[in-house]
C-alpha cells in the first residue's frame, strides 16, 4: 500500500477512525463541472441560489465561483444534527431568506441528502412563496438512505450510508474546515 499523503490520512475523533473518501482535487474538479452545468442551464436568467446553513457554506462558495453567469445568493439555516451522528428526524427553521423570491429562479444548494427530509421540507417552503422554479444541488447523496420523493438536478458524488465529515460537514460543530471529506471506518 502506497503511505497516504498528509492530508489524506486517517484522523480519529476519540476512538473513532475516518478514513479520505473524497480528495480535495476530486471535489473541486466536481465542483467546477457543476458550476459549469448550472452557468450552461441558467443562461440568460438571474437564478437566486440558496444555500442550506451550516453544511453547504464550503460548497456553495466553491460552486458560486464556478458560476460565470450572473447570480444572487441567500440562505436558510435548519436545525442540525445537534452532536449526534443520527437524524433526530425532526427539522426547524433556525433563519428566513431575506429576498423575495416570487417568480424567482431558485436553485437550492445542499453539502448532502441523506433521508431527504430537510430538502423536502425546504423545497415545501421554497414552493409557497411562488417562485419561477425550483431545482436543488447537493454536493453529496447517500442513495441508500433516501425515505423522501425528491429530485436532486445536480449531484456531486453519490456516497454509502455512511457519515462523513470535512468540507463543510460536521461532527458535533467541528472538522467542517477540512479539505478532504473523510468516512467513519467501520
Ligand atoms: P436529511 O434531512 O436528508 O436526512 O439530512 C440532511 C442533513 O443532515 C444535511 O444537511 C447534514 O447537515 C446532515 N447529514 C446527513 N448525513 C450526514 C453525514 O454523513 N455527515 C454529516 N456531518 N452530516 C450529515
Amino acid at each position: 500500500m502506497p503511505k497516504l499523503k498528509k492530508n489524506e490520512d486517517a484522523i480519529f475523533v476519540g476512538s473513532e477512525k475516518f478514513i479520505p473518501l473524497l480528495t480535495k482535487e476530486q471535489i473541486q474538479k466536481r465542483v467546477k463541472e457543476l458550476g459549469k452545468q448550472i452557468s450552461k442551464d441558467y443562461k440568460g436568467k438571474l437564478p437566486i441560489i440558496i444555500g442550506i446553513l451550516n453544511g453547504s457554506f464550503i460548497f456553495m462558495s466553491d460552486l458560486v465561483k464556478n458560476i460565470n453567469i450572473n447570480c444572487e445568493i441567500d440562505f436558510f439555516k435548519l436545525s442540525s444534527y445537534g452532536d449526534s451522528k443520527i437524524s433526530s428526524g425532526d427539522v426547524k427553521l433556525i433563519k428566513e431568506l431575506n429576498a423575495d423570491i416570487n417568480d424567482r429562479h431558485i436553485i437550492i444548494v445542499e453539502d448532502i441528502v441523506d433521508t431527504g427530509l430537510s430538502i423536502d421540507f425546504i423545497e415545501k417552503l421554497i414552493k409557497s412563496y411562488n417562485p419561477a422554479s425550483i431545482s436543488v444541488a447537493s454536493l453529496l447523496v447517500k442513495p441508500d438512505s433516501l425515505k423522501y420523493n425528491v429530485k436532486i438536478n445536480y449531484i456531486g458524488f453519490e456516497i454509502p450510508d455512511k457519515f462523513v465529515i470535512g468540507y463543510g460537514l460536521d461532527y458535533a460543530q467541528k472538522y467542517r474546515n477540512l479539505n478532504t471529506i473523510y468516512v467513519l471506518s467501520e
